[in-house]
């Protein structure tokens, strides 16, 4: 089939194309690299392989050549993949090395670019990488290879005369080299100098410094990869147009264990405000076969999640209703997310619970008289009897219909969820499903893994859930939305 070469972008996840997001969400496979954010592979569908192809983190990697295979094969067997690499797939990304392989191997490819670190770092550090008067050129310089190599492409003597910008590309560890080639060339020992580590992601910091000092900056403060170096006199912009942005979840290390398809809209909710956000679903929504009921029969429709009004009105629209056939008729919302996913698809919800639950939404009706009201509640298989149980109380006729049902996910292990787990100091649940998964996957052994870490709860069924199964020690958001995730959190340290 076809093999796409895309950028994500530098690390903050809202930084990838659009174009990229919609081909990533096609695809069968994605073949990702080193430092691509969990929520962007979160973007991909439920059912996608996920092959990670980068060289970090002590796993075992593959090398050029078996990536340039592997894509070949999957390509001939006929899947579509997504080729993920970090920022600008063109820019010292190997991009090129993979296109012409599938060329030669007619196979078909396109190319996605991102945008590039080499460009996003000095901006994020509020460095412009050209400036009239300062600076009219840009050079972008891969360091990775030891500046003292002598069959290097880099003509560092060159490279110390220019007087535009200069962006290295590289490890960490090559900071003071890099300055040593460049001052050993004659280049002016207070040139400016910055490092960017971690560019637009949560955990971005810069520092500024000279050209003779910028190698003891760089340990002294601690910088680690990934990082950026950029030398020349923009960088004294910096001072003026370097703002700090106050996030209130910055430094957070949050893990979203939600559905696949709705982990995109929670993590970039989250990493906008700063977290470093992980993605490892702990439930699937399958989709149940069903009868489209007799509509005329019902005189409300309760909804109480975003996956019954996608999959109830999804299957009325695939079957050439339209919305008029909710024409006179009541709509409920258990929560906000609910009533925009009704508004998605041209339904405006005539009431929403006051607290987002079942509960609420009892006591909204209770002012009512359901005497002989038909209502019909399409929903999860298994969902808790309380809703149907307390409305025919009321006098109503109910009949549940159910639409899907959540199982664990096939991707998830033991080791995966573990490996995560140990890279967040955040765990939120948002669903008692959700919870039991979590203990399915890992038994006993989570205990030790979520001790210290802050649990949240999204609302009082999921954190009944956790105490059941003998978590004492969690965080309920007071409003049971993300957003009210975000509040529970804003402030709160580990
Ligand atoms: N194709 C990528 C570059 C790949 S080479 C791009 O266009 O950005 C990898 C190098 O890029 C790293 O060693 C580091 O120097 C730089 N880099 C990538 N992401 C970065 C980030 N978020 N912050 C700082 N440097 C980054």
């Amino acid at each position: 089939m076809k093999v796409y070469i895309i950028g994500t972008g530098p690390g903050d996840p809202e930084l990838i194309t659009l174009k990229a997001a919609r081909i990533i969400g096609l695809c069968d496979v994605l073949v990702y690299d080193d430092l691509i954010p969990h929520a962007i592979l979160a973007l991909g569908r439920e059912d996608a392989f996920r092959i990670y192809a980068g060289k970090r983190g002590g796993k075992p990697h593959k090398n050029q050549d078996e990536i340039n295979m592997l894509l070949a094969d999957l390509a001939k067997k006929g899947y579509s993949i997504a080729r993920l690499k970090g920022g600008d797939p063109f820019v010292f990304g190997r991009g090129g090395e993979e296109a012409l392989f599938l060329s030669e191997n007619n196979i078909d490819f396109e190319i996605i670019p991102g945008i590039t670190s080499a460009i996003a770092a000095p901006m994020y550090a509020g460095i412009p990488p050209t400036h009239r008067s300062i600076s009219s050129s840009l050079h972008i310089v891969t360091a990775h290879e030891d500046p003292l190599k002598t069959d290097s492409f880099l003509d560092w003597s060159l490279l110390a005369k220019d007087k535009g910008t200069l962006v290295f590309l590289m490890g960490a560890s090559r900071i003071a080299s890099i300055a040593d080639s460049l001052i050993k060339n004659g280049m002016d020992v207070t040139t400016p100098c910055a490092l960017v580590q971690d560019a637009t992601g949560s955990r971005q910091r810069h520092i500024i410094s000279i050209l003779k000092d910028v190698g003891q900056a760089g340990i002294a403060h601690g910088i680690t990869s990934p990082c950026v170096m950029i030398v020349g006199h923009v960088v004294n912009l910096s001072k003026t147009l370097y703002k700090e942005r106050q996030l209130p979840l910055k430094g957070k290390n949050i893990l979203v264990t939600r559905p696949q398809t709705l982990a995109w809209s929670t993590s970039r909710l989250f990493s906008s405000l700063g977290a470093n956000v992980f993605v490892y679903p702990l439930i699937d929504i399958v989709e149940i076969a069903f009868d489209i009921p007799d509509m005329s029969a019902y005189d409300m429709f309760i909804f109480t999640s975003q996956n019954a009004v996608r999959v109830f009105l999804e299957k009325i629209y695939s079957c050439d209703i339209d919305a008029r056939t909710f024409s006179g008729k009541e709509l409920w919302a258990i929560g906000p997310k609910t009533r925009d996913a009704l508004k998605r698809y041209g339904l405006l919800a005539d009431g929403m619970a006051g607290v987002f639950s079942a509960e609420g939404i009892v006591e909204q009706l209770k002012k009512r008289d359901l005497k002989k009201m038909n209502i019909c509640i399409p929903r999860a298989k298994g969902a808790r009897p309380y809703l149907v149980d307390s409305l025919k109380k009321m006098g109503a006729n109910v009949d549940e219909l159910s639409v899907y049902e959540t199982r664990l996910p096939p991707h998830a292990d033991k080791g995966g969820f573990a490996d995560v787990l140990s890279k967040v100091d955040t765990v939120i649940f948002t669903s008692p499903s959700g919870v039991k998964n979590a203990f399915k996957i890992l038994g006993d052994d989570i205990k030790p893994l979520v001790d210290k870490k802050t649990l949240v709860a999204i609302g009082p069924v999921t954190g009944t859930c956790m105490e059941d199964l003998g978590i004492t020690s969690y965080i309920q958001a007071n409003t049971y939305t993300d957003s009210g995730i975000v509040d529970s959190l804003k402030g709160y340290k580990n």
